[in-house]
C-alpha cells in the first residue's frame, strides 16, 4: 500500500513561486471545500484536498508535477466537477489541479477542420463558437452547459448523439499532456490518420486523470447540420418502445442524432418538476425522444414522415413532431433536466450508468423492475436508447436513514451493473469508474483489468496521478 507525503509549508512556497499567490488555495477550508466533491452526491463521496492549484499553462503544470513526483504527493486533475463517479474527488488529499483558468479556445482551424482548446473550456462554449463559423463539435453530454472539454475527454463522455457521431473518443485527434514526471508530450494532433504503432491518444481518452494531465486538446469539427426536428413518441410499454429503435433507423434510412428513452416514473417526476404535461401521460409506460438533423425543412419532412410511419407500424401510441425551437425545448426539457427533476423530490439519488447491447434493454429494464420490488425502492430510469446506455436512479425511501442508504444504494446499483456486464454490456457506459465503481471494474474486466494496471504502472510508476481511481494504489 502506497503512503503519500503531505503538503508542507515549504511546498506551498514553491507552488506560489511557480503559479503566483492568487493561483494557490491553501489553509482556507471554505475555498478548498468547493473542490472536495463532484456531482456523485453526499458527504460519503467527498474528500478535502490539501491544496488547490490553478495553473495557466503546461509549463507551470510540468513544474508542479516534477515537484509532486519528487515529494510523492498525489495529484488530482479537476474539470468542472460535474462527474458522477467521484473521479475528481481527491480521496488521498494532496494537490487538486483545477483548469478553471485554462479556458481558452486556442485555435479554430477552418482548413483542417480542427479546434484546439485548453482543457477548461466549457463544452457548450466551444459548440457555440464553432457554430458561428458554420462548424459543429459533435460531443454532447447532457452536462454540456457546465462540463469542461478536458473532463469530457478524461471520462470519454457520451451523451445523446453517440448513435450518429460516437462518444468523445471519436472526436479527439490529439492531446498535449504532461506526464507524471513533468515531461510535456503531444500525442496525435491535426492529422486525421496515424497507423504508426499503439494509439496512445485513445488510451489517454477515458483515463480519468490517472495517467497524465491534459493541457491541450485537438478536436475534430464537421459542417454544422442546418436544421433539426424532434419527435416525441409515447409507447404502451418499454419492450415496444425499444423494439422500435432498429426498424426506425433502417426504415427511415437515416441515422437519428438522438434516440432517448424515459420511463413512466421519470415522466411523472419530470412533469411535476418542469411543470409540463406530456401527451398520453396517464397511459404511456415509456417515451422515446428522436432527433434528426438535415439541411433544410424539405429533407427533414421526408425523414420524419418515413420515421413516423415506421414508429406507428411499430405500435407507437402517437408521434408528435416539433420542428421549431419552442416545441423542441418542451420535448427536451424533461429529458435534459431528468436528474435535477428526480433530485428535487429526493436529493439522495445516486445515478447508475450501465450499458447493454440495445436489444437487451427490455431485459435489463425487467431486472431493474425486479430489484425495485425486491428492495422496495423506486428506481426511475432514463437513457440513450440508441446506444443501450441506461441510468437507473434509486431514490432513498423515507424510512431508510442516510448511513444505511449509502450501502443499500451501492448494492442495488452494483447488482444492476453486474447483470448488465453479464448481458454483454459494461458497468459504465459514459460516466466512468472513479472510485465509486472500482470494485465493479475489477469484478467484470478480468484480464483487461490486469493490463490496465500494468499500463498505469508503466506511465505513472510512482502512482501519484489521481490515486484510488479505477484501481487501489499499487
Ligand atoms: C446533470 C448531469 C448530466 C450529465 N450527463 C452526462 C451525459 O449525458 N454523458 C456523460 O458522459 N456524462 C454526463 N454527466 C457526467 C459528467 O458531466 C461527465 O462525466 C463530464 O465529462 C465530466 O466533466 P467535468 O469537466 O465536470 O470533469 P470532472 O468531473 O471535474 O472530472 C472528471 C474526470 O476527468 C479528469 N480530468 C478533468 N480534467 C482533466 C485534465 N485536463 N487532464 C486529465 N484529467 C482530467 C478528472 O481527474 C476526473 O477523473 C452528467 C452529469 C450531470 C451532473
Amino acid at each position: 500500500m502506497i503512503e503519500f507525503a503531505k503538503i508542507t509549508t515549504r511546498l506551498v512556497t514553491e507552488f506560489k513561486k511557480i503559479l503566483g499567490n492568487n493561483a494557490v488555495v491553501f489553509d482556507d477550508k471554505d475555498a478548498l471545500e468547493n473542490y472536495a466533491h463532484d456531482e456523485t452526491g453526499g458527504e460519503y463521496y467527498s474528500h478535502m484536498p490539501e491544496i488547490v492549484l490553478k495553473p495557466e499553462n503546461a509549463e507551470q503544470i510540468s513544474k508542479v508535477l516534477k515537484l509532486a513526483s519528487a515529494e510523492h504527493v498525489p495529484v488530482t486533475p479537476r474539470g468542472a466537477g460535474s462527474g458522477l463517479a467521484g473521479a475528481s474527488v481527491p480521496i488521498y488529499g494532496g494537490i487538486v489541479i483545477s483548469f478553471e483558468r485554462m479556458n481558452k479556445i486556442v485555435e479554430i482551424d477552418k482548413t483542417n477542420l480542427v479546434a484546439v482548446t485548453e482543457p477548461g473550456v466549457v463544452t457548450n462554449d466551444l459548440c457555440r463558437k464553432v457554430s458561428e463559423l458554420g462548424l459543429y463539435y459533435a460531443g454532447y453530454p447532457m452536462s454540456v452547459e457546465t462540463s469542461f472539454i478536458g473532463g469530457n475527454v478524461a471520462t470519454n463522455a457520451g451523451g445523446s448523439k453517440v448513435i450518429k457521431y460516437g462518444n468523445t473518443a471519436h472526436h479527439v485527434l490529439g492531446i498535449e499532456a504532461v506526464l507524471p514526471n513533468g515531461e510535456i508530450v503531444q500525442f496525435g494532433g491535426k492529422r486525421r490518420k496515424d497507423s504508426s504503432g499503439y494509439d496512445i491518444v485513445r488510451l489517454l481518452v477515458g483515463s480519468e486523470g490517472t495517467l497524465a494531465v491534459f493541457t491541450k486538446i485537438f478536436l475534430n469539427l464537421i459542417p454544422l447540420p442546418g436544421k433539426t426536428v424532434d419527435l416525441l413518441v409515447p409507447f404502451p410499454d418499454i419492450h415496444t418502445a425499444i423494439s422500435n429503435v432498429g426498424p426506425l433507423i433502417t426504415e427511415s434510412k437515416t441515422l437519428p442524432s438522438a434516440v432517448e428513452f424515459i420511463d413512466d416514473t421519470s415522466v411523472v417526476l419530470g412533469s411535476k418538476y418542469n411543470n409540463i404535461r406530456l401527451p398520453y401521460q396517464e397511459k404511456a409506460d415509456a417515451y422515446l425522444i428522436v432527433q434528426y438533423e438535415g439541411h433544410d425543412r424539405d429533407e427533414l419532412e421526408s425523414i420524419y414522415e418515413k420515421a413516423g410511419k415506421a414508429l406507428m407500424n411499430g405500435k407507437a401510441m402517437d408521434v408528435f413532431v416539433a420542428d421549431n425551437r419552442t416545441n423542441s425545448e418542451k420535448i427536451w426539457r424533461i429529458r435534459r433536466n431528468w436528474l435535477e427533476g428526480i433530485k428535487a423530490f429526493e436529493s439522495h439519488t445516486p445515478t447508475g450508468d450501465v450499458v447493454v447491447p440495445t436489444s437487451k434493454i427490455p431485459e435489463i429494464m425487467e431486472y431493474i423492475a425486479k430489484i425495485s420490488k425486491e428492495y422496495k425502492v423506486q428506481i426511475p430510469v432514463a437513457g440513450h436508447a440508441a446506444d443501450g446506455n441506461l441510468h437507473p436512479a434509486p431514490m432513498k425511501p423515507k424510512d431508510v436513514n442516510l448511513g444505511e442508504w449509502k450501502e443499500l444504494s451501492e448494492e442495488i446499483l452494483s447488482k444492476i451493473a453486474i447483470k448488465a456486464s453479464k448481458m454483454g454490456g459494461a458497468v459504465s457506459g459514459e460516466h466512468g469508474i472513479g472510485f465509486v465503481k472500482k470494485e465493479l471494474l475489477k469484478k467484470t474486466k478480468n484480464k483487461q483489468y490486469e493490463l490496465m494496471k500494468s499500463l498505469k504502472k508503466t506511465i505513472d510508476p510512482l502512482g501519484i496521478m489521481n490515486p484510488g481511481k479505477l484501481f487501489d494504489p499499487q
